[in-house]
């Protein structure tokens, strides 16, 4: 294992600059150059591999690239919704390597005519201050496909004996966001790269290009992090650490390198750049593979497709059709539900608005709906070391409010159904009735509950009369205690102050 620096101490000795790549997969009907399906996550997953794919796809002989009209549209609102300028004409270039994953031996991407370029987006940290992180580019490219290794553990090329090529997701479209350096997060840098991933998330939500849910990787994350000692003025060798895929693992990924940076560089060491991998379960990140300069991939401009030139009044189109920016909206919805700062806080924080705002367009109080997302699904999500929006949808969480709220299930009981339905049994609804949990508030029922339960206390009834209410809490435990928790407490209450007066 490296050789750590306390966090603060490393603060003290040296600034950290980091710089954010992230690839948002793009939800278009076909992909980035050929006419061969991109489902949905759902559907995409189920695929059979190799199924997804055409020629192009596979880079067969004579096989040639269409531009998707709607990867460039989307492209370009992202684009705009990040503050950037679009390029009156853009180009594809080739970028080349060998790697099995791309049959073509090279990645149609864009190099030095990005679409987008030069802008900002405006992030939120966890206590409200607003940090703007400026933007270098946005561009186009396509995704790679997927290797499978067999007979290693868990998936890993260590130890496996042979690889599969799956090229489903082959000709994916991308966009990759490249920030500028940023300067000046001190010690909130992990912070602030989580703060902005969760934004870009956001922001590909609310346009609708992508369904950007990162435990599905449709959004992905290179974290770049360098440390100068202070009073440099010239930046210092980063790592880049691959595919940081949930908010969380950015924000540990980027103390961890900071931490192991601080350390080799105060031993008078020096910083290999390099790629790395970060590993989830130890919290660490390992060396990847030296890191190229952009010579290395021999990029020249893409033959076989003409530049993208769209007209002013396209791009004067879709920046009018924007959404509200993400923190333009965050800040309208908090007065609209009535949070405190707090309580928002704890919603945006935990990459939970959407999910909050659906959930009471579902028919949920704003009170109800944050009470389930912050408390409840995190805590299932944290033990099961998933994110709480892959769990269940804010219809479910709707919908199980509303049968707490119409006396079918106790909060105890309602904790049960969650776990049928992040299982995978059904609706609540039909958990609920699978597994029997319903609240029950049929006085037959009840009514044979209390009369065994006042067989054992045969005293309470005259305590009750005698003007001692309370005693009837014995009772109404015992009731409770004897339904599995199934028993409707008001109304068993109820009964027996009834029996009490008869
Ligand atoms: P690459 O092809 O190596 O991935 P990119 O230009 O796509 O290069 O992305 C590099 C990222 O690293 C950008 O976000 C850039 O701002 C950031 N970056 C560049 N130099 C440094 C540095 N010394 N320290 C931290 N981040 C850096
Ligand atoms: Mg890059």
């Amino acid at each position: 294992m490296a050789a750590l620096m306390d966090f603060d101490k490393a603060l003290e000795l040296f600034e950290p600059v980091i710089g954010l790549e992230v690839h948002v997969e793009l939800n278009t009907k076909t992909k980035m150059f050929s006419s061969a399906g991109n489902p949905a996550n759902e559907e995409f997953h189920a695929a059979a591999p190799n199924t997804l794919i055409a020629p192009v796809d596979l880079g067969l002989p004579g096989s040639m690239p269409v531009v998707n009209r709607e990867a460039v549209l989307s492209s370009i609102s992202l684009g705009l919704a990040l503050g950037c300028s679009i390029a009156p004409s853009s180009r594809f270039a080739r970028k080349n390597y060998f790697y099995p994953d791309l049959g073509k031996n090279y990645q149609i991407s864009q190099y030095d005519e990005p679409i987008a370029f030069e802008g900002s987006v405006e992030v939120e940290l966890a206590d409200g201050t607003l940090v703007e992180v400026p933007i270098e580019r946005a561009h186009m490219e396509e995704d790679a496909g997927k290797l499978q290794h067999q007979g290693g553990s868990a998936g890993r090329i260590q130890g496996a004996s042979s690889s599969l090529v799956d090229y489903n997701r082959a000709g994916v479209p991308l966009v990759e966001i490249v920030t500028k350096p940023i300067f000046g997060a001190e010690e909130r840098a992990p912070e602030l790269a989580k703060a902005y991933l969760l934004t870009i998330r956001d922001i590909a939500r609310s346009l609708g290009i992508s369904e950007a849910r990162m435990e599905r990787g449709n959004v992905r994350c290179d974290a770049n992090v360098s440390l100068r000692p202070r009073g440099a003025s010239t930046l210092g060798t980063r790592t880049e650490t691959k595919n940081v895929n949930s908010m969380r693992s950015v924000e540990r990924a980027v103390r961890y390198e900071i931490r192991r940076q601080a350390a080799i560089l105060a031993d008078g060491g020096t910083i290999t750049q390099e790629t790395r991998h970060w590993h989830e379960d130890t919290g660490e990140t390992s060396p990847g593979r030296p890191k190229s300069d952009a010579d290395d991939y021999r990029y020249f401009p893409e033959p076989d497709l003409l530049p993208v030139a769209p007209s002013e009044e396209l791009i004067e189109q879709l920046r009018a059709r924007l959404p509200e920016a993400p923190a333009a909206k965050r800040r309208r919805l908090k007065a609209e539900w009535g949070f405190t700062d707090l309580e928002f806080q704890d919603v945006a924080n935990g990459g939970l608005v959407d999910e909050v705002e659906a959930t009471i367009a579902a028919g949920a109080s704003p009170a109800a709906a944050r009470k389930w997302w912050t408390g409840e699904l995190t805590r299932v999500a944290n033990a099961a070391g998933r994110e709480a929006t892959g769990i269940v949808s804010p219809a479910h969480v709707a919908e199980l409010q509303r049968l707490i709220d119409e006396g079918t299930l106790t909060d105890k009981l309602a904790r049960q159904v969650l776990e049928g339905v992040a299982a995978g049994e059904g609706s609540p609804r039909e958990v609920v009735d699978a597994r029997g949990l319903a609240v029950v508030s049929d006085d037959g029922a009840l009514i044979a509950a209390i009369d065994e339960a006042l067989r054992a206390q045969p005293d309470v009834l005259e305590k009750i009369r005698g003007g001692k209410v309370q005693a009837a809490g014995a009772v109404i435990g015992a009731v409770m205690k004897a339904m599995k928790g199934q028993a409707d407490a008001a109304r068993v209450r109820e009964l027996i102050l009834e029996r009490a007066q008869a």
